[in-house]
């Protein structure tokens, strides 16, 4: 009964609901783009939330001295401190350390973790060695990348709206995220002072456009999604009244909120209900790495229950959520034997499956449509920014070198992934316009990035 035959339904509707064909693409970016605009317009409408990041001032290339970073993400934290020499010398040295965040201080009070947090960077700043100086009679001032959703009112601080991720840390909600450092801080006895506050998308931004110019545009796919970019300061009408020091600012779009026109399945309502977040994140459920490995195994489940995928029992374990992880459809999908041998262990690996050559071959398929829909959409999205970008520019934008810089273990790892993403920018462009365009992997930029925003935010300036 596993013959590839007896799944071709299923194998087929999940194809035709996952097909991006050119006009789902263009539709995804008209809707993107317009998305943006009702965003830009006013807060709490069907728009994205197009934060303000109050980042108006990105890095010359001429920031000299001694600066740290902090990076607050996930599970781990990273500190960084890097010396920076101005034009000519750019980065001088740099050095970082990362710390795994204690399970129990992720469910814990907001003045434990960030205890915690300043007596990281604590040690840390004990450890400089002599190739960091600091100017005399200065402090020495932080980059903090906090990738939780915040409202921002000023580049240097920032309230936190929820925790995410994992994280249920009690009475930060609500609170200024830079203050509850700095409180921290001082209770470490630590006399530092944070300059900047960013997501990780902001940080990613700056960190590119330091060394190409060209950066208008950061995109973050790693387990979540974000994107940020330049906007012009008279195309945010929601900022009306505020006393810009420049005719430009970051804006964090949070596009994984979107979700107007995406081309959805079964296998996608089911996990959306079964989250923590229902009906929210609908993009970022559709293309980024938290889910992807989900949807398959959604999938996989199915067709081991109605047509006997993986022969006359269903294997216990794809019954549990999340066991497919994303890396592990990245891994099927590298294997060219032509018994795909390693599907065939991988699936054992992850879940005592049995699987024979059909089976091998459709849980190949099965991978590559998720894949290929999360690539095209993700392409599609980074259209959508760009077009609206093009549209109030009247043009400059792709009639010139344009660079999108993104990063994140998705993107990062996952070589189908990438491809697709670059073949739906291509479809959609155009030839002519794709050339302009540099997609350009911009690892781990956001920590210097948040250091160099520091610099450029500097009280001493
Ligand atoms: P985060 O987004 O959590 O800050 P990363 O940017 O490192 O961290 O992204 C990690 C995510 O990248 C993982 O959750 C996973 O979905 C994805 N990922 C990591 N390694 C691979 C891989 N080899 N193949 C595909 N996806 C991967």
């Amino acid at each position: 009964r596993s013959d590839a035959v007896s799944v071709a339904p299923l194998l087929t509707k999940l194809k035709r609901d996952c097909a991006t064909p050119l006009p789902v693409l263009q539709r995804v970016v008209d809707a993107m783009s317009q998305a943006m605009r009702t965003g830009l317009a006013a807060d709490g409408g069907s728009g994205l939330p197009m934060i303000p990041t109050y980042v108006h001032h990105l890095p010359t290339g001429n920031e000299k001295g001694l600066f740290y970073a902090l990076d607050l993400g996930g599970t781990n934290f990273r500190v960084l401190r890097v010396q920076l020499g101005g034009k000519e010398d750019r980065v001088i040295s740099t050095e970082f350390d990362q710390v795994s965040i204690p399970q129990k201080l992720m469910s814990g009070t907001s003045e434990e973790l960030f205890d915690f947090i300043a007596l990281g960077l604590a040690k840390f700043a004990q450890k400089e060695g002599d190739e960091f100086h600091i100017t005399p009679g200065r402090k020495r001032e932080i980059g903090f990348t906090f990738s939780f959703p915040v409202k921002q009112t000023s580049i240097d601080s920032g309230i936190l709206i929820k925790w995410t991720k994992g994280f249920a840390v009690t009475g930060t909600a609500g609170r200024d995220v830079v203050a509850c450092l700095n409180e921290a801080m001082e209770r470490q006895g630590l006399d530092m002072r944070v300059s900047a506050l960013v997501n990780d998308a902001v940080g990613t931004l700056a960190g590119a456009e330091y060394w190409d110019n060209d950066v208008s545009v950061a995109v973050i796919l790693g387990t979540g999604t974000n994107a940020c970019y330049i906007e012009q300061i008279n195309a945010i009408p929601k900022l009306k009244g505020y006393h810009s020091p420049s005719d430009r600012m970051i804006i964090s779009t949070e596009w994984g909120a979107f979700s107007n026109g995406l081309p959805l399945t079964e296998y996608d309502s089911d996990m959306d209900a079964a989250s923590i977040n229902p009906g929210e994140q609908i993009f970022e459920k559709t293309i980024a790495g938290m889910y992807l490995g989900e949807i398959a195994r959604r999938v996989l489940l199915k067709m081991a229950q109605v047509d006997g995928l993986f022969g006359n029992s269903v294997p216990q374990k794809l019954s549990k959520p999340f066991t497919i992880g994303t890396p592990d459809l990245c891994s099927m999908q590298q294997d060219q034997s032509d018994d795909l041998q390693a599907v065939g262990s991988i699936l054992y690996g992850i879940a005592g499956i049995e699987a024979n050559l059909n089976a091998r071959r459709t849980v190949v398929e099965v991978c590559d449509t998720i894949i290929e829909r999360g690539g095209r959409l993700a392409g599609a999205g980074i259209v959508g920014i760009l077009q609206k970008m093009e549209q109030d520019s009247k043009g400059i934008v792709l009639g010139k070198r344009t660079v999108v810089a993104v990063d994140g273990g998705l993107y990062e790892n996952y070589p189908q992934y990438r491809a697709y993403l670059r073949d739906s920018v291509t479809e959609l462009l155009g030839i002519e316009h794709a050339n302009n365009l540099v997609i350009e992997h911009s690892k781990d930029g956001s920590g210097i990035g948040a250091a160099l925003l520091a610099a450029s935010n500097s009280m001493y300036k």
